[in-house]
């Protein structure tokens, strides 16, 4: 679904589980084009990779509402919260699922840098403290 009212929450894309929904924010994804040209980053990022790369955050983030693929994660980490004899829990890392989204959406869309590192232009170019969805 498209909007066209997020720059001022600097808003680029979320999901939302019910419905299954991913709102994508055209003027913030427009903003973020012009911000790689503005910053000679058109190599990293070409025309059109806000958008694709947003949309494969978010299907991340969707994935991530799929049991297998959150404990597929933990195993990845594998930071140990507790360990009794041959048990052991592991540990819920905190940030780790949006690092995975930045990472899987520099991965599908063959990015130069992470998305993160224009997230963070953008929430400085625009003002704003800067958020993740
Ligand atoms: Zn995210």
């Amino acid at each position: 679904m498209e909007r066209d009212d997020g720059l001022d929450e600097l808003l680029l894309a979320r999901y939302t589980s019910r419905p299954a929904t991913v709102e994508i924010c055209t003027d913030t994804v427009d903003r973020a084009e012009r911000l790689i040209d503005e910053l000679g980053w058109r190599s990293w990022y070409p025309v059109g990779s806000v958008r694709a790369a947003a949309l494969a955050h978010e299907s991340a983030h969707e994935h991530f509402h799929h049991r297998a693929t959150r404990t597929a994660l933990k195993e990845a980490i594998g930071h140990t919260a507790l360990r009794l004899g041959r048990f052991r829990v592991l540990a819920h890392v905190a940030g780790a699922e949006e690092i995975a989204a930045h990472a899987h959406a520099r991965t599908v869309c063959g990015l130069g840098r992470s998305p993160l590192l224009l997230t963070a232009a953008l929430a400085a170019a625009v003002g704003a403290p800067g958020r993740e969805n």
